[in-house]
């Protein structure tokens, strides 16, 4: 289906078409701006993650995937701007559309002003992230370039929180990542594929491992490596040589600001803008997703929570293993949900190169669940929100659980 999505541009659209926006994230935004800034009105925003019967987004209505089964081929347009361009996923739902379209053209010439949507200092990145992640779709070339990889370099963290997606409230003894281990896993997995749009270091908390430098060095090193984003909750101010393996122009800090809970939120922010460090500062917004145990769900349910899960493509690299998603990730690696063979790819090995290509393409392509989708609630929008960054004083007992979907 790739040969058929092109780069939208203003004539693709008829007079009394249906404009549909797939995606409701930073790059849908963006994109039904830089759209309606052209005349080209927005019929519908359409996300798994956010669509209920009444949703709506600024005015635009929300639907979930399925309406689009309602929704006429021969006038219908579908603009592609989820921000994994993870349509891939979802081609039942859009094989019957012929005009498919990506805006990358429209994103990179549009002049968003003080109005428009998304920070303005996020706005280049993302733009510039999707337009890497439409490359092999409208070119077909460089098919296994990699959205992001989750790089962690440390189970510890310096808060519990009880519904952490990462699961770090069940780590009883958690270690840092060995480097020389992680090193040689990026270095095959990097063998492997056409390259990493987007590196996350992350834990736990990643400031508190001290070597942490180490790694962002190794990834801002890399030849073609655009972007180097360090998740951290506010807690830690990085020094020394941390701090300065953070001022690199690839290199972006993000800061999750938990209140009070954040101490040193201001100490840190103030480091690093006089460490010519770039960073931003959010606010959570959670999901119920950090509980391991067993749903009970149908297999056509279970197949939805996998497809509709916002990091069902999360590639995860912890330990010398490649996991699809932190969730896999981290349940695997505490032991609580079963090695499953096609879940996880043992870096630690030193596979031939075309083997470990075809495991990471068949890993990241995938369409049926993870082992763990039966012991997680999911990332969708039908997943309630909590409250977050509740603390618990004790890791959380874990239960290892067996059998299988
Ligand atoms: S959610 Fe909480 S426990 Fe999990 S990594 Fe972030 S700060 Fe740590
Ligand atoms: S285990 Fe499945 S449902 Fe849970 S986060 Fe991972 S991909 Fe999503």
């Amino acid at each position: 289906m790739t040969t058929r999505i092109k780069d939208f541009e203003p004539g693709d659209v008829r007079p009394g078409d249906t404009v549909v926006v797939f995606g409701a994230g930073d790059v849908a935004q963006l994109a039904r701006h830089a759209l309606e800034a052209i005349g080209v009105p927005v019929s519908f925003l359409c996300d798994p993650l956010l669509a209920d019967d009444s949703a709506a987004l600024h005015g635009t209505p929300v639907l979930p995937p399925a309406a689009l089964e309602q929704l006429d081929p021969e006038t219908t347009c579908v603009l592609d701007a989820w921000d994994h361009t993870r349509y891939a996923r979802q081609p039942a739902l859009l094989a019957r559309f012929d005009r498919l379209f990506v805006v990358v053209s429209l994103l990179s010439r549009t002049e968003f002003g003080e109005a428009a949507p998304v920070l303005p200092a996020e706005r280049p990145r993302r733009i510039a992230h999707y337009a890497a992640l439409c490359e092999p779709l409208l070119t077909g070339a460089g098919r296994l370039r990699l959205r992001s990889l989750d790089v962690v370099v440390t189970e510890a963290c310096t808060m519990r929180c009880v519904d952490c997606s990462n699961l770090m409230q069940y780590y009883a003894h958690p270690r840092h990542s060995d480097l020389d281990e992680l090193h040689a896993a990026l270095h095959r997995l990097l063998a492997a594929v056409d390259g990493v749009e987007e590196f996350r270091v992350l834990g736990g908390e990643p400031f508190a491992n001290p070597r942490a430098g180490q790694v962002v060095r190794t990834l801002t090193g890399l030849a073609d490596t655009a972007r180097v984003v360090v998740y951290t909750n506010g807690t830690i101010v990085p020094r020394g040589d941390l701090l300065e393996s953070l001022a690199d122009p690839r290199m972006l800090v993000k800061i999750t600001d938990y209140g009070d809970l954040s101490r040193r939120h201001d100490a840190l922010c103030d480091t690093l803008t006089d460490h010519g460090v770039a960073w931003v500062s959010q606010k959570p917004v959670w999901t119920d997703s950090g509980r391991i145990g067993r749903v009970d769900r149908t297999s056509e349910e279970l197949a939805r929570t996998f497809r509709d899960c916002c990091v069902n493509d999360l590639l995860t690299l912890l330990n010398g293993r490649l996991y699809l998603c932190p969730f896999s990730a981290n349940a695997m690696n505490l032991g609580a949900v079963p090695d499953a063979a096609d879940d996880v790819i043992d870096l630690r090995r030193d596979w031939p190169t075309d083997e470990l290509r075809a495991r990471i393409e068949a890993l990241y392509h995938r369409h049926r669940p993870l082992t763990a989708c039966s012991f997680c609630r999911g990332r969708d929008h039908t997943t309630p929100m909590v409250e977050p960054a509740i603390q618990v004083r004790r890791p959380l007992p874990l239960t290892v659980v067996s059998g299988t979907r």
